[in-house]
């Protein structure tokens, strides 16, 4: 039960509030905040403040407080949420998942790295080499994710420019064998453009400011990220990042990883490539259109390892296929420099796409090993964009924030669910709680045929066809020139160019006639899809959550902004959440432990009972006190319906 923590610091669980009010939420959240307790649980959630500062609750002596305790025991902290799924998994042999969102610079990031912390420094006991080598592999992917994953934004000095769940498989001992990380939808403008104050993806400025002369050389670069076109737009060349130590850290992670020497080389050169083409420059002498910048060609034609006419070539022109030909049609000015910024994009993403697919090759547990191992259970963590509300929204924020309803809507279901079959187990009567349901926004966005997505997926094959053509043509100009919008020809520009270096990055290789007939999937169809299949495997584990919530603009750990912190806590549904808590029993526990906890307050049951079982004594203990009215007997635990109940407990513990 909740470490009876002074209310000094407030109430440790919101549902110990004696009023469930918008005012008491926020008024308990500030007061936490003020008195720096980051976390506060609504029943098994987590929720948490960034506290921007270091604080000093994550280190091994924290980790041993929280290590094996049930929720309750300790004061609110991930590690015991961390704990609690670790513990589902190995001793009811669950597979588990942890759901973290809030928007971004919530904290999101921070919380799953100290989640897998917790993991990593819990397990393990006998120090197993190839356990620890697997350990040591999760947590140094991380480094290499945020790397290429994560910019400065304005929101958020490292900003996760892309979704990320993470699977980490354990053996029967319950140590780590290897992991699954999937990734979705890349920021992948950020390559070639950035707001105001902004930067490009880490990796680029890290290389500049980070590689050894040598490289430097080879790879045609200058030190000076302000020579480079494509990553000083936002004009944030200067920063408090320090990416000349960060540089040395991922090259020595992707190292560890299992990244060979060769291949660690392959990605500068595509990080410098994607540099050089920024700085291309397009004029035309007569009707011909040619590349001004001859040098560069070179450049790239070493750096690819390719002929310097495959470069001009795909640079150039575009295949064209008519009728059972395929004709080679020379670009304007401006659909080349159009075509230079979609092929810097592509190889960006192909190669955070690849640099994810060798870390799973490596960390993967492979089959062979997965017999050795036997049981094979799961804890995965979720760490996805928060969602996203700005005067003008894009495509982008369009996909962020549908993907938020999904996992809205899995919450609630998943709270309710989960909330409703623990009374059934236990043989506890239950009535069913209405909630708000936000299914209505998912099916808008999602419905096969008249989902905005499939609406949207028709405008971008048949332009004009489609009935509300007014509708559908506004959406196309305005999506027109969109980088996910655009990715078919984005394919069509890679696949064309015979890039020695990137052929594994490339699979489909050179699209055939018949292939370039055929419809691709877009963007918005991928993305749909990749939601759905997340959902359906999270929803096939045990969940928990943590709700990070951003206390500030200003990365102040003072400042507590009210109407920005009340805003997230009612999009989050953290009231409701209360109260789908409290109409069922705020508090749970098995005999034992709660004879274990409380045992001293009761003369039947101090030393030992003498009774039939531990439930027989908790009802003497409770009948003692007079709380038999306020709770219930389950099969394995004994449930509190109000708080005071638990506060009275504790009150008379602490008296003894
Ligand atoms: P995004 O959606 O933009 O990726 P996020 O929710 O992942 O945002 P983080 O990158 O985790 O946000 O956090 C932003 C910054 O806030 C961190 O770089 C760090 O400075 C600070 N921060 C977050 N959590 C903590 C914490 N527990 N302790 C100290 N500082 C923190
Ligand atoms: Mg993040």
């Amino acid at each position: 039960m909740a470490e009876h923590e002074s209310l000094e610091f407030g109430k440790a669980d919101f549902v110990l509030l004696d009023n469930v009010s918008m005012e008491e939420f926020m008024a308990n959240l500030k007061l936490r905040f003020d008195k720096g307790r980051i976390y506060t649980y609504i029943g098994e959630v987590v929720v948490s403040v960034n506290p921007y500062r270091a604080m000093n609750i994550y280190g091994r002596d924290t980790v041993e407080q929280y290590k094996g305790r049930e929720l309750y025991e300790r004061p609110p902290h991930l590690f015991a949420i961390a704990d609690a799924a670790y513990k589902a998994m190995k001793r009811r042999n669950k597979d588990t998942c942890i759901v973290i969102s809030g928007e971004s610079g919530a904290g999101k990031t921070e919380a799953s790295k100290y989640i897998m912390q917790y993991i990593a420094a819990i397990t393990n006991p006998n120090q197993r080499a190839e356990v620890e080598r697997v350990k040591n592999m999760l947590l140094k992917s991380n480094c290499v994710l945020e790397a290429f994953g994560n910019a400065k934004t304005n929101r958020n000095d490292n900003s996760s420019r892309f979704g990320k769940y993470m699977d980490i498989n354990f053996d029967f001992k319950g140590d780590p064998i290897g992991g699954h990380i999937s990734n979705y939808l890349l920021e992948k403008c950020r390559v070639i453009f950035q707001q105001e104050g902004e930067r490009s993806f880490h990796s680029f400025y890290q290389l500049l400011r980070g590689a050894p002369d040598s490289l430097i050389r080879s790879l045609h670069i200058q030190k000076d990220p302000a020579a480079y076109n494509y990553i000083k737009v936002g004009g944030q060349i200067k920063s408090s990042i320090n990416d000349g130590a960060d540089f040395k850290a991922v090259a020595d992670a992707m190292k560890v990883i299992g990244f060979t020497g060769d291949e660690i080389q392959t990605v500068y050169k595509i990080l410098a490539t994607i540099l050089h083409l920024g700085n291309l420059t397009f004029g035309v002498d007569g009707d011909v259109t040619l590349i001004e910048n001859t040098k560069l060609v070179s450049i790239l034609r070493e750096l690819l390892s390719t002929k310097e006419e495959n470069v001009e070539k795909a640079l150039l022109y575009r295949t064209v296929a008519t009728g059972r030909d395929v004709i080679e049609k020379q670009h304007t000015v401006q659909e080349a420099s159009y075509g230079r910024d979609a092929l810097a994009k592509a190889m960006y993403e192909r190669l955070f796409c690849w640099i994810v697919g060798r870390i799973n090759d490596i960390i993967e547990v492979k089959n062979y090993d997965a017999k050795i191992h036997g049981k094979n259970t799961v804890i995965g963590v979720l760490d996805i964009y928060g969602f996203e509300i700005f005067q003008n929204n894009s495509f982008e924020q369009f996909c962020i924030n549908y993907c938020n309803e999904k996992l809205q809507q899995l919450f609630i279901q998943l709270v309710l669910k989960q909330e409703q079959e623990e009374y059934q187990r236990e043989g506890i009567p239950w009535k069913h709680i209405d909630y708000f349901n936000n299914q209505i926004i998912v099916d808008l966005v999602e419905q096969q045929h008249k989902g905005i997505f499939s609406v949207l997926d028709e405008a971008c094959m048949n332009v004009g066809k489609v009935t509300d053509e007014v509708f559908l043509q506004g959406l196309n100009t305005k999506l027109a020139k969109h980088a996910h919008y655009t990715s078919r020809k984005v394919v069509m520009v890679g696949a064309d160019y015979s890039l020695f270096l990137l052929k594994g990055m490339w699979p489909e290789g050179k699209l055939s006639i018949t292939e370039v007939t055929k419809r691709p999937l877009t963007a918005a169809t991928l993305f749909k899809n990749s939601m759905i299949s997340l959902v359906e495997n999270l929803a096939c584990k045990e969940p928990y959550y943590v709700r990070c919530i951003k206390p500030n603009d200003v990365k102040s750990p003072l400042l507590f902004e009210q109407e920005r912190c009340r805003h997230q806590v009612e999009y989050l549904g953290l009231l409701e959440n209360v109260r789908v808590r409290r109409a069922g029993f705020a508090y749970r526990q098995t005999y034992p432990r709660f004879l274990q906890r409380y045992k001293m307050i009761s003369e039947f049951t101090w030393p030992n009972h003498e009774l039939s079982s531990d439930k027989e004594a908790v009802k003497r203990l409770l009948q003692g006190c007079g709380f038999d009215h306020d709770v219930a007997y389950g099969k394995t635990k004994v449930f509190i319906r109000t708080p005071r109940t638990l506060f009275s407990l504790e009150e008379q513990r602490a008296e003894m």
